[in-house]
């Protein structure tokens, strides 16, 4: 006798094998079909076991993304055919897509970036690569843009795919930004020439009445008079130092071979200061030959040289010796004092321009110097920096490519 519960669940039962025995029947079909080639299909493990995704399904998510990307992309097979593009690259080169899919990517680039096309391709069966080119529209307006290029090795057609990034905005951009530096540049460089008259005559006159009126002015009224001469021939210095930075912003600097030895040794003896009695800067063997610009150059030495004697201690001789170390193509050149140095949480900032650690009517100085060497030699493709120890000295460097012979 067949329990009352199994009674009422027999017909649910039989209808559920029936849905399984027509599901078993649809899936040997699509395996039969994949099998058979009818198919491209994906089998992909997971937590759940292995799913079958149609390749035309996984391909979906690809497709969106590369129509719809802001840069242009096309896959070129051997013969130079143009076997997909999307409209990106149809809209750059002002085409109808069906025309651009099967014609030759040589239609779209001047014929003298043909040869370095051809090369990249050549060398992008294997691996990337990218490179600038001209993209030419109908209208024959150019382009600029970067190609990166990526083997279809996955496919079975043998080609190339380009990725096309529109450089025209980038570029207008930068140039825009380059203008107005440049004005700017040219701005601050006139208004500071111009104020430099005013105060010559300030200077003058003042030190005209100094020297004229001295026996008729009461030791106070002196005492204004010298502090207005010595108040205008500072912002003066100011003035002056300004202008040399702009001028290291601004200036080409064609670069050559340049003898640091011989230079350092001409810089020593053109400034009194540097020499015997007053200093002693020793030269520890020759310095390599650097890749640089003679005179930005020279002004970077007689800098450093100069601050390695103002930082010093009263009862002091100064005592510069200036070193070289050569490693992977690049000459670190050390100047290293005996001066106050400088304590740790400012070394990185006296760099800057303006920024000054000492007391200006103790040592003097606009706290421009050292801005000048950084920017000069960061333009020359060098690299400056500092190691210091508070009342013991401090090593300046500067480091530049070593010349080759
Ligand atoms: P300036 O010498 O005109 O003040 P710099 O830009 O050359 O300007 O130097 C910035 C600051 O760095 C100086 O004011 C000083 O405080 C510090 N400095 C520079 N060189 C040395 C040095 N050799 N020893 C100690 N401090 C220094």
């Amino acid at each position: 006798m067949i329990p009352e519960y199994a009674q009422s669940q027999e017909p649910d039962l039989a209808a559920e094998v029936a849905d399984l025995r027509a599901r078993l029947a649809e899936a040997e079909d699509t395996l039969e079909a994949i099998r058979s080639g009818e198919v491209d299909a994906l089998l992909v493990s997971g937590a759940q076991g292995e799913q079958v995704f149609t390749l035309q399904g996984a391909e979906t998510p690809y497709r969106f993304l590369v129509e719809a990307m802001n840069e242009g992309a096309m896959q070129v097979i051997p013969d130079g055919t143009i076997v997909y593009a999307n409209a990106r690259f149809a809209g750059f080169v002002g085409m109808p897509l069906q025309q651009v899919v099967t014609s030759s990517w040589r239609k779209y680039f001047p014929v003298s970036d043909h040869p370095r096309f051809e090369a990249l391709l050549a060398a992008n069966k294997l691996s990337g690569g990218r490179g600038e080119f001209n993209l030419q529209a109908a209208d024959g307006v150019l382009r600029p843009v970067l190609l990166s290029f990526a083997p279809m090795s996955a496919a079975e057609v043998q080609g190339v795919s380009v990725i096309v990034t529109d450089l025209a905005e980038m570029k207008e951009t930068a140039l825009a930004l380059k203008q107005t530096v440049a004005d700017l540049e040219a701005f601050s460089y006139s208004i500071s020439h111009d104020m430099r008259t005013p105060l010559r005559a300030m200077q003058g006159f003042s030190s005209m009445l100094l020297q004229s009126c001295a026996d008729r002015l009461t030791q106070e009224e002196l005492d204004y008079l010298r502090r207005i001469v010595a108040s205008s021939s500072r912002l003066d210095q100011l003035i002056r130092d300004v202008l040399r930075y702009s001028r290291t912003a601004r200036a080409e600097l064609v670069l050559s071979k340049v003898d640091v030895t011989r230079l350092t040794r001409q810089i020593i003896e053109s400034y009194p200061t540097l020499v015997e009695p007053r200093a002693e800067i020793v030269l520890a063997g020759d310095i390599p030959a650097v890749m640089g610009h003679e005179a930005s150059l020279s002004q970077c030495i007689s800098n450093l040289l100069d601050n390695g004697v103002k930082f010093m201690a009263p009862d002091r001789l100064p005592r510069i010796i200036v070193s070289a170390k050569t490693e992977n193509g690049q000459v670190r050149v050390l100047f290293a004092d005996n001066g106050i140095g400088i304590e740790p949480r400012h070394q990185q900032r006296i760099f800057k321009i303006f920024e000054r650690v000492h007391p200006v009517d103790k040592y003097g100085g606009t706290g421009i110097g050292l801005s000048i060497v950084k920017k000069t030699i960061e333009r020359m493709g060098g690299q400056v920096g500092v190691e210091s120890e508070l009342g013991k000295g401090s090593t300046f460097w500067i480091q530049l490519p070593a010349a080759k012979d």
